[in-house]
């Protein structure tokens, strides 16, 4: 149901409840087939009169368009013509003329279903790319009565998630493909636990977005949420389609391999090779001059014709990335005089260049971004180079940044605000509290900028266990390896008190994960001590899950005396009898 008329039966909610009576203008619903025999029975069983009523209008809340304008029918019909006055000023139009007039060509119905699963809103200034939308859409029909695969692939940056998010603002395609809903997942690079948890927030929105008997509890493993998701799609959703945005390897989409209707967008153009009934559409890197100068006029409110001389040149410069130009257009909002400047900023090579095994070209970008940095205030140029411990394709709230500058909740949102204005940063507003991340891109350049940021972190790592904290103690191997630190990774994973602390936060099984992970750094350093540390992790992991919490030094006088991990229990252990 679209957000007026929903918003209007729940501000006419009380009255409503006051006066209807549910089994006469069920009749007409039933009958209409909006509401089905189950829910009528569901209904009637309240025992009051008033409670039947709330109880309809709650089975009214989960329906779609159809079945606000059945009620407000029954309503005519059984003579409750003062309470139908309250919902006629939000009824919705039904029809394809009445979808198509909207300003920006999608309707609240379209509109209700997208915010309803989670797809994303076009960024603040937009271009159309309609032959590649066409592609798109031509490939998402052919999912109209088969179950497949659509896969958008190309660089980073080029516009993917973007395009995704604006080929399904359809009604007739959504009508005719995709009657059972839009349901969008940012997924990323992920690891075991975060797919796990990817799974179970897409579960939990399936389910919510149905009138259930009694909540599940979360799927515990992959396989059981596979399952679940199986479930969900088949019984509830068949004709669903699933968006799965910026996917990186092919045991992540094993995970959705369960029989239904996919678009996905990943820089791999290879990963769907093995799955049947799949479909690709590529995207070019750049966009052509006429769309990469439009961005630019529409960030200065200016026409393409008024642009300066210089417009060409910084389109030529970055070869037309949407990311690119939007980072230089949101800039040049700011300081529209600056044109000259920014392009000699793309035009001086003189940044250091992210250097990634692919062959993207990512020097364009690191100028755009460091223009982007230096029209901060100081201090808040700081505060955005520490973004750089953010995980990638990791969402976070503005409390998360609250923990790490010490900030007021309510300074971080403004000092946030500015960041977004200026495209340095993305906000979904999906979610409540709104969460924050970076473009891979943006955080990829602000890891090489900020090395030593990330060294200082592992000296002063938070001790309480606030929710917010889990992250460090969760992400900090992670980041240092990403970023090249391993002597810093070293230090730390070979430390008896890094074993203890994220031993007692967050369980052993995510601590000997890191060992393997790592394992590769590690053992440059010393493969010996990196299998001292597994091998006591393992042999002592289901003694760290009791609580109390055991003392970790004792445990660790146990294990060979040859071992590292005895050596520093036994300092610990002199200390400890030093202080007395
Ligand atoms: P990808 O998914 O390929 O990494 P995105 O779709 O996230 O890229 O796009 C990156 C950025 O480029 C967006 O945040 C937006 O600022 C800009 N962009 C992409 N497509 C468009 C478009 N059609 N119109 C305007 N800006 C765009």
């Amino acid at each position: 149901m679209e957000e007026r008329a929903r918003s209007c039966l729940l501000r006419s909610r009380a009255t409503l409840e006051q006066d209807i009576k549910a089994s006469y203008l069920m009749d007409h619903m039933i009958s209409d087939g909006v509401l089905t025999g189950v829910e009528e029975e569901r209904v009637l069983s309240k025992p009051t009169r008033r409670e039947q009523a709330a109880a309809l209008l709650e089975v009214l809340l989960w329906k779609d368009n159809r079945a606000y304008i059945s009620f407000y029918n029954a309503l005519i019909r059984e003579s409750y013509g003062d309470l139908a006055s309250l919902l006629h000023n939000d009824l919705p139009q039904l029809s394809p003329e009445g979808e198509k007039s909207y300003s920006n060509g999608i309707s609240p119905t379209v509109q209700a279903i997208l915010s309803e699963g989670g797809v994303p809103q076009r960024p603040v200034v937009f271009v159309n790319r309609p032959a590649l939308l066409n592609k798109v859409r031509e490939k998402l029909y052919k999912l109209q009565n088969a179950v497949g695969w659509v896969t958008v692939f190309g660089m980073a940056g080029s516009g993917k998630s973007v395009l995704a998010a604006e080929s399904v603002k359809d009604h007739t395609l959504i009508k005719e493909c995709f009657p059972d809903g839009i349901h969008w997942l940012s997924v990323g690079q992920c690891e075991r636990a975060d797919l796990l948890v990817r799974l179970q927030s897409l579960c939990f929105r399936l389910e919510q977005s149905q009138v259930s008997e009694a909540p599940l509890r979360p799927p515990s493993s992959l396989e059981e949420a596979k399952e679940r998701l199986r479930f969900l799609m088949l019984r509830r959703f068949p004709r669903a389609l699933l968006i799965l945005d910026d996917v990186w390897d092919s045991y992540t989409l094993r995970a959705f391999d369960i029989q239904c209707r996919v678009l996905l967008t990943t820089r791999n153009r290879s990963l769907t090779d093995s799955v049947s009934g799949r479909y690709l559409v590529p995207v070019e890197s750049g966009l052509d001059e006429e769309k990469a100068l439009e961005i630019l006029a529409l960030y200065v409110n200016g026409k393409l014709h008024n642009l300066p001389e210089q417009a060409r040149s910084i389109v030529k410069e970055c070869k037309g990335s949407p990311l690119v130009v939007s980072l230089i257009g949101a800039l040049l909002r700011e300081f529209p005089e600056r044109w000259g400047y920014y392009l000699r900023q793309l035009q001086k090579k003189q940044f250091q260049r992210i250097r990634k095994s692919s062959s993207y070209d990512y020097e364009a970008l690191d100028q755009a971004m460091d223009a982007s940095l230096q029209v901060l205030k100081k201090e808040h140029r700081e505060l955005y180079k520490d973004l750089s411990v953010l995980e990638k394709d990791v969402k976070v709230p503005a409390k998360v940044l609250s923990v790490l500058w010490g900030k007021e909740l309510e300074d971080v949102e403004d000092v946030l605000q500015e960041f977004v204005n200026k495209s340095l940063l993305f906000r979904d507003c999906n979610q409540r509290p709104y969460l924050y991340y970076l473009h891979d891109l943006q955080l990829d350049f602000l890891t090489e900028q900020n090395r030593s940021q990330l060294q200082a972190y592992s000296k002063g790592l938070p001790t309480s266990v606030d929710v917010e904290c889990l992250y460090w103690y969760r992400f900090l191997p992670h980041h240092m390896a990403r970023a090249g630190l391993s002597k810093e990774l070293y230090s730390l994973m070979f430390s008896l008190d890094w074993v203890k602390n994220k031993a007692q936060i967050m369980g052993s099984a995510h601590l000997i994960n890191d060992y393997v992970e790592y394992g590769a750094i590690l053992d440059q350093e010393n493969s010996e001590v990196r299998l001292q540390f597994q091998e006591f992790l393992s042999l002592n992991g289901h003694q760290l899950e009791q609580r109390p919490f055991p003392d970790v030094v004792q445990l660790a006088l146990s294990q060979p005396h040859s071992s590292e991990v005895y050596k520093q229990a036994l300092l610990q252990a002199k200390e400890r009898a030093n202080r007395g």
